[in-house]
């Protein structure tokens, strides 16, 4: 099991209009991650004595630099989560480069020097594994291709690939917003627990990996927190499913010969027309 973190604060919804940063409501709806969601998720990690990983947008860096070194003190891992949380796949590669660059600028400022990165919206570019390899990232979590990790080959190296999918994301469970709408979902909490747990004991009697994505501004708040104590718990109880961080398992992976290979799978131009090209466009059909 990895324990993952998005801390979007509120990147994500700057991403969709930067008109919402004069929006009170919605700034405040978003300033629940870091002012409440993320310490009450600190406190829960520490009663189990827990490390997990946070990806954070660098955005969220800059405005919320004492969170960030909250979670980074107590020992959790900090990942790269873009700058400004805008989809990657529809971004020019100058315009990838100089978001990739500013995050990991935002990071640095605070002492972090990441080794893994996972997509915003889940909209990696055809580019991005190449810009991770080259920069000696070990992983990304965001292909949805596998529910067992493997190795990423790219013309510039080696990633490990910590496959999340969206049963193990609270956005369908929980992400509720009117305006701008980026779901229209309040589950109850004993609904979500359920699918992960479900997910959980199905994935523990094929050997796969857990990779568990929230959001502290939804899944900070209250029932929701005590959900995810019984999730951890329950995984515990099993007594033989480790909870890591993405940095441990992603070095489990490149240590293991065992560990199968993959390359980059999209159905447009031939990949190794597109890996390791500046100049390409994400025109895939
Ligand atoms: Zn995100």
């Amino acid at each position: 099991m990895v324990l993952t973190f998005d801390v979007d604060a509120e990147s994500c919804v700057l991403a969709e209009d930067a008109k919402y940063a004069d929006h009170p409501g919605v700034m405040s709806h978003q300033a629940y991650g870091p002012q409440v969601g993320v310490p009450r998720i600190l406190a829960l990690l520490a009663e189990f004595n827990i490390k997990a990983t946070f990806f954070v947008p660098g955005r969220t860096a800059d405005t919320w630099p004492h969170v960030v070194e909250a979670i980074a003190a107590e020992g959790h891992e900090i990942a790269h989560h873009s700058y400004a949380h805008r989809r990657l796949v529809d971004m020019s590669a100058d315009e990838e480069r100089r978001d990739f660059d500013d995050a990991m600028a935002a990071l640095g400022r605070l002492g972090i020097v990441p080794v893994g990165h996972r997509s915003p919206l889940s909209s990696p570019s055809v580019r991005t594994a190449n810009m991770l390899a080259q920069h000696g990232f070990r992983y990304q979590s965001t292909l949805m291709d596998d529910d067992r990790p493997y190795l990423l080959d790219t013309t510039d190296g080696v990633l490990a690939e910590l496959p999340p999918h969206w049963i193990l994301d609270d956005f369908p469970q929980y992400a509720f917003l009117p305006d701008p709408v980026i779901g229209n979902a309040v589950e109850s909490p004993r609904k979500a627990l359920e699918v992960w747990s479900l997910e959980m004991a199905a994935m523990r009697d094929l050997g796969c990996l857990f990779v568990l994505c929230n959001h502290p501004f939804l899944s900070g708040r209250p029932s929701r927190v005590q959900a995810l104590r019984e999730l951890i718990g329950t995984t515990l109880d099993y007594g033989d499913v480790p909870i890591l961080t993405a940095a441990e398992v992603a070095e489990r992976v490149h240590a293991d010969p065992e560990s199968r290979h993959k390359r980059l799978h999209t159905t447009g131009t031939p990949a190794d027309q597109r890996i390791g090209s500046e100049h390409s466009t994400s025109n895939i059909s």
